[in-house]
């Protein structure tokens, strides 16, 4: 599969220059309207929606079949491209509703194909506008998008670059949802978006966004609400379908709500684990303080629907001389025992002012043969879009601005030119 080239791309707002690799966005950029949104809510909410501005309720479930088709499966972003539906209707929803997209800030592609979207919300009630990032990581045979669930993080945890950021405000269920709609638009993803009969079938292979990951900015339990809505839209399949055994949750370690998500949300579960010992894990992950490896381990045993099939995924950043000895690995398989599970290390990802080094080649190489000869799998994650700042750990919006000296540092550190 190839990613179809920018100027291409359906449904998405005309000419924005492309700039050393970098999108910018256009200076004619429509202004946000401050009408509700569908994007985001359920069939329930939609048809409340629409009771409220005086549909009758035997239209109800008809109309919302028909926006839910347009704007999932179609990617329509105004009411005017939904041709099946009334000149009157289309006019009346207009002027109620909106369905369009948040704005594109910059729009970089990097050497590998990693694409990473700042993305702009408007504010929510007092707040000012906040920024965030999305990513999109193309492999062989899939593609998976990296979602953003909050602006920044309370979390503080010590290798991660968006813990230096600030909370600044939780996403809502719309703005989720309205980063893989971005997705959809900028990659021609959307399975009906090009096709002119509106009966046509729909392709169930070939999406280009085939997996989602929570593993963007924020912690999503500490935003379980929104998250968990934005997942059920995701996962509508007359929707946007995509198969909860192709989300992946991640999660620093918010016990209280881990059987919640497995309750109301279903998707296979990451842990961000990184540390097998209680004094070292309070360290790397503040959490930790509060809720122990013991108890976190006793809520992924009883995660539902755990299998050979469906196993949790530890995540383990390797840091040199921190969490890479052997005896780590030899810990871990003992921590892991009766949990199906598969072990994904990651590779640090430095930043400027990060005060830990990745360990190297060997040494995350020797970690895992200890934990794969024990059974588990354990592949190493290779970097993506280390050029646009785009790997693990590395999100930091705009909402709080890096300094120039900042970037060019960042830039030089991940080999990149750091202009914007
Ligand atoms: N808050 C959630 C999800 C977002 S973080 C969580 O912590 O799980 C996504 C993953 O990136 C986590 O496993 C996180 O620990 C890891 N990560 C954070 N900073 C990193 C860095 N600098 N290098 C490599 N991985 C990092
Ligand atoms: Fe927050 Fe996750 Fe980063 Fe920790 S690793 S600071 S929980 S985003």
């Amino acid at each position: 599969m190839t990613l179809a080239s920018p100027d291409s791309l359906t449904g998405t707002p005309s000419a924005i220059p492309m700039l050393h690799g970098i999108m910018k966005e256009a200076e004619t950029q429509p202004k946000r309207d401050a009408k509700p949104s569908l994007i985001g809510m359920n069939r329930d909410e939609i048809g409340i929606a629409l009771r409220g501005i005086g549909l009758e309720d035997r239209q109800i479930r008809m109309r919302t079949a028909q926006l839910w088709h347009w704007m999932y499966l179609r990617g329509a972003s105004s009411f005017d491209q939904m041709t099946n539906v009334s000149k009157d209707m289309r006019v009346q929803l207009e002027q109620h509703f909106a369905i369009g997209r948040p704005e594109i800030v910059t729009e970089q592609v990097s050497v590998d194909g990693t694409r990473k979207w700042l993305l702009r919300f408007p504010p929510r009630g007092a707040g000012r506008p906040v920024e965030v990032e999305t990513v999109y990581i193309p492999e062989e045979g899939r593609g998976t998008l990296c979602v953003s669930s909050q602006v920044g993080c309370t979390l503080t945890c010590s290798f991660c670059h968006t813990g230096t950021q600030k909370l600044v405000r939780n996403l809502t269920a719309e703005e989720i949802v309205g980063q893989i709609m971005v997705a959809r638009d900028r990659l021609g993803d959307f399975p009906l978006a090009t096709s002119t009969d509106p009966k046509a079938a729909v392709p169930s292979e070939g999406r280009l966004v085939s997996n989602i990951v929570m593993m963007g900015m924020g912690e999503p339990l500490l935003n379980f609400e929104a998250v968990r809505d934005a997942l059920q839209v995701a996962m509508d399949g007359d929707g946007l379908s995509l198969s909860r055994r192709r989300i992946t949750l991640s999660t620093s370690g918010v016990v209280p709500m881990i059987p919640r998500a497995g309750a109301e949300i279903g998707t296979l579960l990451a842990i961000s684990l990184h540390a097998v010992r209680d004094d070292l894990r309070d360290e790397l992950v503040p959490l930790n303080r509060r809720y122990k490896i013991a108890e976190l381990m006793d809520a992924c045993r009883e995660y539902p629907g755990l299998s050979n099939a469906r196993r949790i995924t530890f995540e383990y950043v390797m840091l040199a001389g921190v969490n890479d000895s052997v005896a780590d690995a030899r810990e871990l398989v003992r921590l892991l025992k009766g949990i199906p599970a598969k072990i994904n290390l990651i590779p640090f990802n430095p930043w400027p002012g990060s005060q830990y080094e990745c360990s190297d080649w060997d040494t995350i190489e020797t970690f895992a043969e200890v934990v794969n000869r024990a059974g588990y799998a354990s592949p190493i994650r290779t970097p993506r879009g280390r050029d646009i700042l785009a790997a693990c750990g590395q999100l930091k919006s705009a909402s709080e601005k890096m300094r120039a000296t900042e970037r060019l540092a960042l830039a030089a550190m991940v080999g990149g030119n750091g202009e914007d």
